[in-house]
């Protein structure tokens, strides 16, 4: 059984409670952020906290009274659920007025605050368990606001289904004959050495692992290349692979039913993997 957060108090899961006028669960109104714990310590939580803030501001939702003691409370689930290799989810939404009403509510209500651990061992290991994702891809039919991180998951969520139904194991998603990114996860192509992936926009999330990634790829003079790409370029791909809090870097081996490259993990993406979680070891808190 494990300790979660709720709005100030550490409580066991099953007497953590929210409202059923909460907007998270009437209008879907809140954001998120997942950050993964490697050695019971937390990696890239000052780029979380800073995606986390910038989604708020852009929603209009206050941020709340705990802003300030987040790194804490997330210390403190790491400690009392003993957590090694895992999760920490975090979810604020605009709270709870007593009431629905689609106006948003004044600053008397405030901001609902959950936290909670998924352990997960195994989840730093060098390489990923299996020999690569399949992935198909499918329509991207999100709303326009990709970069703000909202819990509105349930597309990503068909995605998934769509995959699984399909015998894969996740979705990219494709817009105007591009792939925009992974249901839960950002989407790269290697091509000739090259490193390929979709350039941040109001169209995509901005990972934080993108972002660490890409600047532990230039370091090591790797050559990349922000742009969209289409599913015949990435079918035609030498590599490709996914990045996000959860799967650090992924390779992906199949694309739409066909072997990218050789069908097999590809070089870039595991020196990709090995780099992130090294790197991101020295940072971790
Ligand atoms: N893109 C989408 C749609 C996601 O849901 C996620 C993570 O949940 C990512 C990209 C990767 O972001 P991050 O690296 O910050 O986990």
């Amino acid at each position: 059984m494990r300790t979660v957060y709720v709005n100030g108090q550490y409580l066991p899961e099953q007497e953590a409670t929210v409202s059923i006028f909460d907007r998270g669960f009437l209008f879907a109104d809140g954001v998120y952020e997942v950050t993964s714990v490697l050695g019971g310590k937390l990696i890239d939580f000052e780029g979380h906290l800073a995606r986390l803030k910038r989604s708020l501001g852009e929603l209009d939702i206050a941020e709340p009274a705990d802003i300030g003691n987040l790194l804490e409370i997330h210390r403190e689930l790491v400690r009392l659920n003993e957590i090694d290799e895992g999760l920490v989810y975090l979810q604020v939404t605009r709270g709870d007025p007593g009431d629905r009403d689609f106006i948003y509510p004044g600053a008397e209500t405030e901001p609902t605050v959950v936290l909670f651990t998924q352990s997960k061992p195994g989840l730093g290991s060098a390489q990923p368990a299996g020999a690569g994702l399949r992935v198909i891809t499918i329509p991207d039919e999100r709303w326009g606001r990709r970069d703000i991180k909202t819990v509105q998951l349930l597309y990503p969520s068909m995605g998934k289904m769509m995959a699984k139904a399909a015998g894969a194991d996740d979705a990219w998603m494709v817009e105007d004959g591009q792939v925009t990114e992974g249901t839960s996860n950002n989407a790269y192509i290697v091509k000739d050495g090259v490193i390929v992936t979709r350039h941040l926009s109001n169209d995509i999330l901005h990972g934080i692992t993108r972002a660490a990634v890409l600047r532990f790829a230039r370091e090591a003079q790797m050559v990349v290349e922000e742009r969209g790409f289409t599913p015949e370029e990435a079918r035609a791909a030498d590599e490709a692979f996914v990045t996000s809090a959860t799967t650090f870097v992924t390779p992906v081996v199949e694309i739409d039913g066909q072997a990218i490259g050789t069908g097999v993990p590809g070089p870039v993406a595991r020196r990709l993997r090995e780099i992130y979680l090294d790197e991101s070891l020295k940072t971790a808190i």
